[in-house]
C-alpha cells in the first residue's frame, strides 16, 4: 500500500496582479469586496476600468452666493447647523443641514431618509452637488454630497477634477476613490504589460493617444476635462480590438478544420431559371451572386452576409445560390425566422423550382409538405430557425441560406450549422445593420450588399398622423381598397402576458369590419395556429381579405405586391427599423403606395423620430438614427446574443475605432 501522502494544498496557479480577486488589495474585506461585487467588480482589473459616472471639477467650484436656480453646480461650505424635522406623527421627515461659506448660506434637505443625519456634523467641511430649487433661503433637495476631511490623503480628493462613481449601499464615496488612486499608484504599469495586443495599440497609434496604463490615469483623474474623452477612445480601443481579435481567431481555426464542398454549380438550371423569371436582375444582384459563386467554389466554406434594404430583391440571389448549389449535386437549406415566411418561401420556391424539376420541401412545426429526404436527387428543404435548431436532422446540406438573420444571434447561427459538415453558409438581413455593428455582429463574416432597387415600382409615400385623422384615414383606405388594392393594419405588441394584447386586437378587429363592409378583413396574431395563419396569408395572397390586420408578426419578409396602404396604429411604441421594415412591405409593385403612421405621442422627441421616416426611405439612415436613439439592444431585439458588453466603446459613436481595431488586427495576424 502507498504511504499516505502530506495534504499539501494544490499549488495555486500565480494570477496576473490585475487579474487577482479585490481582497487581495490592501484594506478590501469581505464586505467591501460583497458592495464591490454589487457594481460588478471583482478583480483588480474590473476595478481600475470601473468608469466614473461623472466628474465634478473642484478646482473651481461656485460660491454659494453665486449659485443659479435650476442650474447643477458644485459648492462647498461649512455644516453651521443641521436637525431632522419628523411630522404626521413621525410617518414623515425631512432632514436638513446648513452650508455657509462665508459668501451665503445653503439649504440642503433630505425627505423620509432620517438616516442621512448619521452622516454629518456640526462643522464638517462639505461639498454638494445639485440644483437650487429655492433662491430665499437658499435651498437644494437631495443634492450629492461628499464630507471633506482634512489629512494627507485629501489631494485626491478636493482641488482637483474629482470622479464620482455610482456606488452602492453601504459604500462610501470617498473609500471608493481612494482606493482607485492607490491601486493605480501601484499597478498603472501593469495596465501596460497585461497583453500584447494592447501594447501593439500603443505603438502604433503613436502620440496620437496615450498608453493604456495612462488612459486609465486619465479616465479616474483627468488634469482636464478634455482627458476623459482622449481615454475613453483609448480604451475603446483596446475593447474593439480584443474583440476583433476573438473574431479572426474564430475564423482562422474555422478556415483550419472546414474544407468547403465544390457547389460553383454550372448554369444548367440557373439559365433556364433566369430566363423565366420574367425581369432581369439587378446589377446588383448580379455582382453579389457573383461574389456568391466564387465563395461557393473556393476552398473554405462560405461565410457570408447579404445586407440589402427591404424589397431590394434578396429572395432572387438565394433562389440563384441555392440552383448552384443544387447543380453541384447537394442538398440546400433555406431557414426563415417565422412559419408564415417560410410558407411564402416554399410557394415561392416551389413555383420556381417545380418546373427545373428541383424538389421542394417544407419543414415546419405544423406542417410538413412530403417525406423528409425521399428523393435521390439533390433538394431544396424551406424552413423555420426553431425546426431546424430543434433536432430535425437536414439531410447533409452543401448550403445553408439564412432569411432575416437580425433576428437571431450570432451563436444561434453557428448552432444551426453545426449540424451539417461545414456547408457554405448565406445569411441574408433586410434591416440594414448600421455599419459599426455589422462590424462587430458579423465582423467573421464577408459581407455584399445589394444597393439598388429593382424598378418598376411605384413611390412610397408616409405620413405622420394623430388619431384624431383617423376616420379620414379609413376613407382614404377604403377608396384604395374600392380601386383593387388591399391594406395592412398593424397593431403594436402589448407587453403583457394577460391576454389583454388578443383583447385589443380583436376588439379593433371588430372595429375594422364595421369600417370597411363590405370588404372582407382577416386577422392575423400569434395565438393563432401554424394552420390558421396560413390560411389567413393565402386569403389575403388571392386578394379576398383585403384589409389584413395583424400584430408585428407581419414585419419579415411578406411579399404581396398588390398592397399598397400600410397603416400602424400606436406607431412610437416601434423602432424606427421595425416600421421601416414594416413598411417594406407595401411599394411593391407597380401602384403608388402609403404609409400612414398614427401616433399620439406627446414628446416632440417622439414625433421628431417618426419624422425621419416621412423624411428619408434609406434604410441604413434609419437604422443608425434607432441606433443613436435607442441603442443596439433594441435594435436587434432583445434575444440578440452575442454582443459584448463595452466598458467604454460606443457602438452608435465609434466607427473610426472599429475600423482601427479590424486594420491592426489585420496588420498584426499578418506580421505573426
Ligand atoms: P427582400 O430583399 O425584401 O427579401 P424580395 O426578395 O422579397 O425582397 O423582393 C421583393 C420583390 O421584388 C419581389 O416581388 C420580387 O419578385 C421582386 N424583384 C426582385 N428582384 C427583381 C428585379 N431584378 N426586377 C424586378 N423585380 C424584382
Ligand atoms: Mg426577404
Amino acid at each position: 500500500m502507498p504511504p499516505p501522502e502530506n495534504k499539501v494544498p494544490p499549488a495555486k496557479p500565480t494570477l496576473l496582479p490585475l487579474q487577482r480577486p479585490v481582497t487581495s488589495l490592501w484594506g478590501v474585506g469581505a464586505e467591501r469586496a460583497a458592495q464591490l461585487a454589487r457594481l460588478e467588480i471583482s478583480t483588480v482589473e474590473d476595478l481600475l476600468l470601473y468608469r466614473p459616472r461623472r466628474y465634478e471639477d473642484r478646482r473651481h467650484f461656485k460660491k454659494i452666493s453665486e449659485l443659479i436656480k435650476g442650474e447643477p453646480a458644485t459648492a462647498r461650505g461649512k455644516i453651521v447647523a443641521l436637525g431632522l424635522k419628523r411630522f404626521r406623527g413621525g410617518m414623515k421627515s425631512v432632514f436638513e443641514i446648513i452650508l455657509d461659506d462665508g459668501s451665503a448660506r445653503l439649504h440642503c434637505r433630505w425627505w423620509n431618509l432620517p438616516f442621512m443625519q448619521n452622516y454629518f456634523a456640526q462643522g464638517d467641511d462639505v461639498f454638494v452637488f445639485g440644483k437650487l430649487i429655492e433662491t430665499k433661503p437658499r435651498t437644494m433637495d437631495h443634492p450629492e454630497t461628499e464630507v471633506i476631511e482634512g489629512g494627507e490623503e485629501s489631494f485626491i480628493h478636493i482641488a482637483r477634477i474629482a470622479p464620482v462613481y455610482s456606488l452602492t449601499e453601504g459604500l462610501p464615496q470617498r473609500w471608493l476613490r481612494g482606493l482607485i488612486w492607490h491601486t493605480l499608484e501601484k499597478l498603472e504599469t501593469e495596465l501596460d504589460r497585461d497583453n500584447a495586443a494592447q501594447r501593439r495599440v500603443s505603438s502604433l497609434s503613436g502620440a496620437a493617444l496615450p498608453s493604456r496604463g495612462n488612459a486609465v490615469r486619465m479616465i479616474h483623474f483627468p488634469e482636464e476635462m478634455t482627458d476623459v474623452e482622449i481615454a475613453r477612445r483609448r480604451l475603446a480601443l483596446d475593447e474593439f480590438v480584443e474583440l476583433q481579435r476573438q473574431i479572426q481567431m474564430r475564423r482562422k481555426k474555422f478556415e483550419a478544420q472546414a474544407r468547403a464542398l465544390p457547389c460553383g454549380g454550372d448554369n444548367r438550371l440557373m439559365r433556364p431559371f433566369l430566363a423565366r423569371l420574367g425581369f432581369k436582375l439587378t446589377e446588383a444582384q448580379t455582382r453579389v451572386l457573383r461574389e456568391i459563386r466564387a465563395d461557393l467554389g473556393g476552398a473554405h466554406p462560405m461565410r457570408r452576409l447579404l445586407q440589402g434594404d427591404v424589397g431590394s430583391g434578396k429572395t432572387i440571389v438565394a433562389a440563384c445560390s441555392a440552383l448552384m448549389a443544387i447543380e453541384s449535386g447537394h442538398n440546400v437549406a433555406l431557414m426563415a425566422p417565422t412559419e408564415i415566411l417560410a410558407e411564402q418561401h416554399f410557394l415561392n420556391f416551389q413555383k420556381w423550382f417545380g418546373s427545373l424539376g428541383v424538389p421542394v420541401e417544407l419543414q415546419t412545426g405544423s406542417r410538413k409538405s412530403a417525406k423528409t429526404g425521399s428523393a435521390q436527387t439533390p433538394m431544396l428543404f424551406v424552413g423555420t430557425h426553431a425546426l431546424f435548431s430543434s433536432g430535425f436532422d437536414l439531410p447533409k446540406p452543401g448550403l445553408v441560406i439564412i432569411d432575416e438573420q437580425h433576428k437571431f444571434g450570432v451563436a444561434q447561427r453557428e448552432q444551426l450549422v453545426r449540424k451539417g459538415n461545414y456547408p457554405h453558409v448565406l445569411v441574408m438581413t433586410a434591416t440594414p445593420i448600421p455599419r459599426t455593428l455589422g462590424l462587430t455582429l458579423y465582423g467573421d463574416l464577408d459581407v455584399s450588399v445589394i444597393d439598388e432597387m429593382p424598378g418598376g415600382r411605384g413611390r412610397l409615400n408616409t405620413f405622420v398622423r394623430a388619431t384624431d385623422k383617423l376616420p379620414k384615414v379609413f376613407d382614404f383606405i377604403r377608396e384604395k381598397i374600392s380601386a383593387g388594392r388591399q391594406a395592412y393594419v398593424v397593431y403594436p405588441r402589448v407587453e403583457d402576458s394577460g391576454g389583454k394584447e388578443l383583447k385589443a386586437v380583436v376588439a379593433e378587429f371588430e372595429n375594422l369590419k364595421k369600417n370597411f363592409t363590405p370588404f372582407r378583413v382577416g386577422l392575423l396574431h400569434g395565438k393563432l395556429s401554424g394552420r390558421e395563419k396560413e390560411a389567413v396569408m393565402a386569403d389575403f395572397r388571392k386578394n379576398e381579405i383585403r384589409v389584413l390586420l395583424s400584430t408585428a408578426l407581419i414585419e419579415v419578409g411578406v411579399d404581396v405586391p398588390n398592397a399598397t396602404v400600410m397603416l400602424v396604429e400606436n406607431a412610437e411604441r416601434f423602432g424606427l427599423a421595425q416600421l421601416h421594415q414594416l413598411r417594406g412591405r407595401i411599394g411593391r409593385g407597380a401602384h403608388v403606395s402609403f404609409c400612414i403612421l398614427i401616433s399620439d405621442a406627446k414628446t416632440s422627441e417622439a414625433r421628431q423620430r417618426l419624422k425621419i421616416l416621412e423624411e428619408t426611405a434609406d434604410g441604413f439612415k434609419i437604422a443608425e438614427a434607432d441606433l443613436k436613439l435607442r441603442g443596439p439592444g433594441e435594435l436587434l431585439g432583445r434575444e440578440q446574443s452575442g454582443l459584448p458588453k463595452f466598458r467604454f466603446g460606443n457602438l452608435a459613436e465609434d466607427l473610426d475605432l472599429i475600423r482601427q481595431a479590424r486594420e491592426l488586427v489585420k496588420q498584426m495576424s499578418q506580421a505573426s
